[in-house]
């Protein structure tokens, strides 16, 4: 039996030992917040500028759950078929835990696989958030399929900027022209840009990568397209990524642990 009362719910950062289970997932979320710090002090940046998206695309919903009693709110997923029903386990189970603030108190969701045009539906209509947006026609059925009562949906174009032919995103130049197309839509809200460049051991390469994701961003900014986020930075480089102006990072394993391929 636990004799401690309850934490308040309103508590902002429960203590890891309130919670109950699961302690090396709330220490890798504790470890992986010190980073993004860390990493936006050394380049005089302020943390609060930077947010952490939690990436639990192969991990189940009471790991997301876990995070959420933990302050983490932002969650990402690329497979749809996979997604959906861990989303709707964890809409059902987060209102029932005594972590969540207030009826508001809401997980967000954000979308940031590739995407066929069959499935855009689903994707309008469940997500709050699409960050792999890479064709015009993908954006418009989005747009059109958004449901009336929802908030417009909150979109990043994936930009490919290490040139690989095999990679998701656009170049840099259809970044621009796809940009000015989105941001007339009428239930898109164009919120930035998105890259996982190759990836590379040496600083100095990511640092070149995420520079160049940076210049995109700041083009679109020049045609008057306000935008506020840069979403890059993964487990293995988000130090870089910080350092070249990130406002968000996508990180999986080191938070979740290592995914199991297949
Ligand atoms: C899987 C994935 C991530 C997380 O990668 P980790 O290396 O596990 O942190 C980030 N962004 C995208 C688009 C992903 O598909």
């Amino acid at each position: 039996m636990n004799p401690q009362p309850p934490v308040a719910a309103s508590s902002e950062q429960p203590s890891p030992a309130a919670t109950d289970g699961h302690p090396a997932l709330l220490d890798r979320h504790s470890a992986v917040l010190s980073r993004i710090a860390e990493a936006a002090r050394a380049c005089d940046r302020k943390p609060e500028a930077i947010d952490l998206l939690a990436v639990s695309k192969t991990f189940d919903a009471e790991a997301v759950l876990t995070l959420a009693t933990h302050g983490q709110r932002r969650f990402a997923e690329s497979y749809l078929q996979e997604a959906l029903p861990k989303m709707a386990t964890c809409h059902d189970q987060w209102a029932e835990r005594p972590s969540r603030r207030s009826a508001g108190d809401r997980l967000e969701w954000h979308f940031i696989g590739p995407i066929q045009s069959n499935k855009t539906r689903p994707i309008a209509e469940h997500f709050d958030w699409v960050e792999s947006i890479e064709r015009e026609k993908i954006a418009q059925r989005l747009s059109e399929q958004r449901p009336a009562q929802l908030a417009p949906l909150q979109v990043c174009i994936q930009v490919n900027v290490s040139g690989e032919a095999s990679k998701s995103g656009c170049s840099p130049d259809e970044a621009i022209t796809l940009a000015r197309a989105v941001s007339t839509m009428p239930r898109l809200q164009l919120r930035g840009v998105m890259a996982i460049p190759a990836p590379s051991d040496d600083v100095a390469v990511q640092r070149e990568q995420f520079a160049a994701v940076r210049e995109v961003f700041g083009k679109i900014l020049a045609e008057g397209i306000a935008i506020d986020t840069l979403s890059m930075g993964m487990s293995s480089d988000l130090e870089a990524a910080i350092c070249e102006g990130a406002t968000l990072v996508r990180v999986g394993s080191a938070l979740f642990g290592a995914r199991t391929p297949g």
